[in-house]
């Protein structure tokens, strides 16, 4: 039996078992009253032999007072097996019909089958179900069997038997399908208590997520494949709001998105549709520190925003989730950092150039050795503190411009070595130089230059033992390669990784006695950055370093 049919029935067993304990017993008999009286209904001769014989009477009078029974007694003040009385004496009411009327209603022995359902049906012990299922309607038979001739007796004799046979055997059929379905209803069951414990377990686990969600200080979306969000967390929620048009339909539209004012870190220009966070994650993008604001300025919130996929056991897109974490708190506390480094770098850069010009005055008159030598080092000092100034002066300012023009690229390395040549001979480093003449590209020369002079003034600097420093440059597939090439004390991948970052200097160098800010390189790297290009490093500690600069030919610059 298929489960669901075995649910249906087990259904309808409690709906039986629900009833009122009259209504049960009275439902019970029924069939046997009702079939008793269509058989009496149909052979109106076996009414009349009925009432003409004792047997007859006495047939009628008990079914009559079983009905009764039936529907007077109060059955639910006894126990559940009182009411099998019922069907007891319903077989000893058949018994008698028979003997009244077995000519003309021949079938009326296998009413007993009827009572005998009842007893099966019924919460009595197997041993006696199946012993009142056989004796019953063979005991039944017993005055039908004596009321015929001695003629007749082998053939009555077969019919009450075999009558005590089926009975029984509908009896054994019943306990079986009773064994049956009760175990199938305890599997039933026990899936039953299996499923309502997870249930209980997974609703325990959404409102601990779900906690979670409401309590992290981090706004989170999930998008289905479709673009439908799966869940908005209440932090991100109340982001939203707060960049939200005065008539937005809600995070339900699925263009609410775009109906949010997100703008750039400029903080006016919009984010165009396709770059924003969630429809960036819908077309598959996973992404980390995408800065996005949210709202107008100057009440803007900055938010970092990240993003990974969702992937079905298949490694099916099935959707996305994006992070939302609020910047804005670091980012204006960086942007106040580089406001008072570029003032106060401003402030230092016009008395430096006084003093370095004034010195540049004194150093032109005749002065005894001793005084000159301290001049000169004053001089050095002031033009080693003009030159961090103007470091510091950049790396303040974000963005740097550039202004391209055609430029040959062997002279301006020409140029950056010839200034490099007195620190390399007091270094006992050798330069050398591998660039076709003329190089053309597209590039600012000045910031170019500068970038140049980083890259080999840092060769020079950290090839302490000497050395040889080149630097080579060649056009290639549209794009301009520029390198620099030491053989000094390297670094360890470690500090490669990081050498870009500003302020960042080597340990190996920190505790040393070479002197830098750790701002030249970061310098560099935004240069070659403005002109569209990229700076990498590729070095082994004791080996060298080289730095490869790449340069498009045609020197656009990237869109800062
Ligand atoms: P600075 O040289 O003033 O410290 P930079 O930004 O130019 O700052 O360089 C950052 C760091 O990178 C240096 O402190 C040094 O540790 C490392 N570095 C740069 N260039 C080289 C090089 N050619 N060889 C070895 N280490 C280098």
């Amino acid at each position: 039996m298929s489960e669901r049919r075995l649910v249906r029935s087990v259904g309808v067993d409690r709906h039986f078992g629900a009833l009122h304990p009259r209504a049960r017993v009275l439902a019970s008999q029924l069939p046997l009253t009702v079939l008793l009286a269509a058989g009496v209904a149909a052979a109106p001769a076996a009414w009349n032999l009925h009432l003409a014989s004792a047997w007859g009477q006495a047939a009628l009078a008990l079914h009559a007072a079983l009905f009764l029974a039936c529907l007077l007694v109060p059955w639910q003040r006894f126990g559940p097996l009182a009411s099998l009385v019922i069907p007891v004496l319903d077989l000893a009411a058949i018994g008698l019909s028979r003997v009244a009327a077995a000519e003309e209603l021949p079938g009326l022995g296998v009413l007993s089958v009827l009572p005998v359902v009842w007893i099966s049906a019924s919460r009595l012990a197997p041993a006696a179900i199946v012993s009142l299922s056989f004796f019953g309607p063979l005991l039944a038979g017993v005055p039908w069997f004596f009321a015929g001739g001695v003629d007749d007796s082998p053939g009555r004799i077969a019919t009450v038997s075999l009558l005590a046979l089926m009975t029984l055997a509908v009896s054994l059929a019943m306990q079986f399908a009773r064994a049956q379905l009760r175990r199938q209803q305890r599997r039933v069951e026990s899936k039953e208590a299996e499923l309502q414990a997870l249930l209980a377990e997974s609703r325990e686990r959404e409102r601990l997520l779900n906690t979670i969600l409401d309590t992290v200080d981090v706004g989170i979306v999930a998008i289905g494949a479709d673009g439908r969000r799966l869940l908005t967390n209440s932090w991100q929620a109340r982001l939203e709001a707060s960049a939200a048009p005065p008539s937005g339909a809600g995070p339900a539209d699925p263009e609410w998105e775009e109906q949010l004012l997100l703008t750039g870190r400029d903080q006016s220009t919009p984010i165009p549709p396709g770059r924003r966070p969630l429809r960036r994650a819908l077309a598959g993008e996973s992404f980390a520190d995408h800065l996005v604001c949210f709202g107008e300025a100057p009440g803007s919130r900055v938010v970092s925003t990240g993003a990974g996929p969702l992937k079905n056991d298949d490694g099916e897109f099935r959707g996305a989730v994006v992070v939302y974490n609020e910047v804005t708190g670091l980012v204006n506390a960086l942007a106040a950092k580089e406001d008072v480094v570029a003032t106060v770098s401003h402030e230092f850069r016009t008395p430096l150039t006084s003093i370095i010009g004034n010195l540049d005055l004194v150093l032109g008159e005749d002065l005894p050795l001793p005084v000159l030598r301290r001049i000169e080092v004053a001089q050095r000092n002031a033009e080693r503190l003009l030159a961090l100034v103007s470091d510091l002066l950049m790396s303040a300012n974000s963005a740097v411009q550039v202004h391209p023009r055609k430029t040959d690229l062997a002279g301006l390395v020409e140029a950056s070595l010839g200034s490099a040549q007195a620190h390399a001979q007091a270094s006992r480093v050798s330069l050398g130089m591998d660039v076709p003449a003329p190089l053309w590209a597209n590039v600012d020369p000045l910031r170019i230059g500068q970038a140049l002079d980083n890259l080999v003034s840092n060769a020079i600097k950290y090839s302490p033992d000497g050395g040889a420093v080149t630097v080579s440059a060649r056009t290639e597939g549209g794009r301009v390669l520029l390198q620099v090439a030491d053989s000094g004390i390297g670094m360890t991948a470690a500090d490669a990784a990081r050498v870009f970052t500003r302020f960042f200097r080597s340990p190996a160098v920190r505790d040393g006695s070479i002197p830098g800010a750790g701002l030249g390189l970061s310098i560099t790297k935004a240069i070659v950055e403005g002109h569209g290009g990229s700076i990498t490093c590729s070095t082994f500690p004791g080996r060298g370093s080289t730095f490869t600069v790449e340069l498009p030919a045609d020197g656009h610059p990237a869109a800062f």
